[in-house]
């Protein structure tokens, strides 16, 4: 099934919930202009539909083969990962100084959606080479920058993440792989990580792995955690002490190598210390809020990708007639009211999982572009808010509206042969890694809304509530209920928000609110920067603007408001008075 970049749609989500068309005329989005987006983002579409797509169901029948310590990825990836990484795609938003373009991590979340959509698998190493040049750029030694960034920004070598451990998962603080200090300021390192993704492959010639351990002294649980850089070839290229000793058999991301790793078996593998000892987590979260932000990404990624086949599917298929058909013979299945329900639930899903996105994509770049320092405070605040609700309520909404769409090809949906099934077991990872969504749920909680002091939350309430407002008295006949809603939704996770604070105390009880706190705030925000998005729509078609895009989007705002966010209320009542049962329920 073939893939087309929704570049229209991308861009104007960008330009008027990411807020990137006021920066690029404001002169706050560096040398980035209006025609160099463009072109931008019609390349990328070109490269991700006519080279990364084609390969995307070779890449789940093939997979990453394990051999003797190597591991080699479906035949002509490593060619298409080097005009990738030549083209400089790699470094979207990767510093200058580094080799990068320099751009907002808006663009790069652009791109990054693109590649995701043509091929997740493919994607993957990406996501975490630019998470650890990020890591770097913040905690790396002169040294180590000057060592490793260049590389890692071009993409000529690849990165990992190594934090999991069979006995250490959500909870990091039981690591075992212990870091010795030696005289010459580097370390050793012995243990074993499981679950690497892209930890061992045949794209590059080096891969660079950050690693989480212990040093002999470390305080016990997640303050004693440190993060070294460990590379598969050393400096004067010799092999270092780790090796791949196998590659996982999973549901989906087959040709994304999922790798147990052995650091130390001849003695202890050469790393370097990143950033201060036993402060590894807090080095890590730099990477792993950019990863978390593209796992959200990979949500709305396969969510594209699975609308396009379904509605592709429903123009062919014919079942049944359709009422009101004049027609002899069965009808196009798109036709029939529920198909269309369940193709636009697909759209409206979608498109609200990529406003938020871009939403919190905006907060990135003004925490880090900002020359106020309070602003630049405040966007990192937001930032910090959204972090957990784009990588939990977007990756839930992929996983939904990829099961949807095997929904709609019926039987062949559920067999290989159309490709529906694997977005479906392709997405399943998304709410997993990279902190489970429940994981993320409690982080939203306890630390960025009980946060003493913190009015982030009250800023983000009253903004969405305002959207909506502008939405209800803009009068438009085609936003049905959608400022009622959007209004209605706010004061539902003001209500919600008021209680959690007012329950501080009861821990039990907020631990247990917390996942549809988290979908009640996800829901929130869709419907809000969706009312925000339909009203710029409406007043582009006011100076006679005529693209599709301009209808779509204002159809999928009313569409989401009136069917999905209409339940924020309910949702609040499940926070408020969901009753969760007890330790000694199940026996
Ligand atoms: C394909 C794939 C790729 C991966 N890539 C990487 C990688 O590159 N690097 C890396 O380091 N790791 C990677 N991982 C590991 C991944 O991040 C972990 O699987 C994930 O963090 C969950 O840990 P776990 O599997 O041990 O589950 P557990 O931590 O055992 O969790 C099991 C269940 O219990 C819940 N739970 C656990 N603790 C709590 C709590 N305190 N409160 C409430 N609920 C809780 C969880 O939400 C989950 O539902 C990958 C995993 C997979 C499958």
């Amino acid at each position: 099934m073939d893939y087309a970049a929704p570049v229209d749609t991308i861009r104007f989500s960008l330009d008027t919930v990411g807020d990137l068309a006021e920066d690029i005329r404001a002169g706050r989005a560096g040398d980035l202009s209006e025609d160099m987006l463009s072109a931008i983002l019609v390349e990328a579409a070109r490269f991700a539909a006519g080279e990364l797509a084609p390969q995307n169901r070779a890449g789940d029948k093939l997979g990453a083969r394990f051999d003797a310590g190597r591991v080699r990825l479906p035949s002509g990836w490593p060619a298409i990962y080097k005009a990738w990484s030549e083209a400089g795609w790699n470094g979207v938003d990767l510093p200058a100084e580094w080799g990068g373009m320099g751009l907002p991590t808006r663009v790069a979340v652009a791109t990054m959606e693109m590649w995701t959509s043509a091929n997740m698998a493919f994607a993957l190493g990406p996501v975490l080479t630019q998470g650890a040049a990020d890591a770097l750029v913040l905690h790396g030694s002169d040294d180590l920058k000057a060592r490793y960034l260049p590389k890692l920004v071009s993409g000529e070598w690849t990165a990992t993440m190594n934090l999991t451990e069979p006995q250490a998962g959500s909870d990091l603080g039981l690591l075992r792989t212990r870091a010795e200090p030696q005289a010459d300021g580097t370390y050793r390192i012995t243990g074993n990580k499981i679950f690497i993704t892209y930890g061992e492959h045949d794209l590059t010639d080096n891969i660079i792995h950050l690693v989480l351990a212990k040093l002999p002294d470390a305080p016990p649980g997640t303050k004693g955690i440190s993060l070294f850089l460990v590379p598969k070839v050393l400096p004067d290229g010799a092999r270092n002490d780790l090796i791949c000793t196998g590659v996982e058999h999973k549901l989906g991301i087959h040709a994304s190598p999922t790798c147990s790793m052995a650091f130390g078996e001849k003695g202890g593998a050469v790393g370097w210390l990143v950033g201060q000892e036993n402060r590894g987590l807090a080095c890590m979260f730099t990477m792993m809020n950019k990863a978390r932000l593209f796992t959200g990404l990979q949500g709305v990624a396969i969510a594209e990708r699975a609308y396009q086949q379904a509605l592709a599917f429903a123009r062919t298929r014919k079942q049944g007639r359709a009422a009101g058909s004049s027609l002899s013979g069965p009808s196009l299945i798109v036709e029939h009211p529920d198909v269309r329900r369940n193709l636009m639930t697909m759209r409206a899903l979608t498109s609200a999982a990529r406003v938020i996105a871009h939403l919190a994509a905006k907060a990135i770049d003004d925490a880090h572009g900002s020359a106020d320092r309070e602003a630049a405070r405040k966007a990192d605040e937001l930032a910090g808010l959204l972090t957990p609700i784009v990588k939990a309520y977007c990756s839930d909404i992929g996983c939904e509206v990829a099961s949807i769409g095997i929904q709609i090809h019926g039987g062949m949906g559920y067999v290989e042969e159309t490709g529906a099934a694997q977005h479906f077991r392709d997405a399943r990872i998304t709410p997993i890694y990279e902190g489970t969504n429940g994981i993320q749920a409690i982080d939203l909680v306890m630390r960025k809304i009980l946060r003493p002091g913190g009015t982030v939350t009250e800023v983000a309430i009253a903004d969405f509530r305002r959207w909506g407002q502008a939405a209800a008295q803009a009068g438009v006949a085609d936003f049905g209920d959608l400022g009622p809603i959007t209004v209605e939704a706010a004061e539902a996770l003001k209500e919600a928000t008021d209680w959690l604070r007012a329950h501080q105390a009861d821990q039990d009880r907020l631990l247990g609110a917390a996942s549809p706190y988290l979908r009640l705030f996800g829901q929130a925000a869709g419907v809000a920067c969706l009312a925000k998005a339909a009203l710029a729509a409406t007043w582009r078609k006011k100076e006679g603007g005529t693209a599709m895009v301009l209808s779509d989007m204002i159809a999928d705002a009313r569409f989401y408001a009136e069917n999905v966010a209409v339940g924020s209320a309910g949702l609040s009542r499940v926070v408020m008075r969901g009753h969760v049962q007890s330790r000694g329920a199940f026996r």
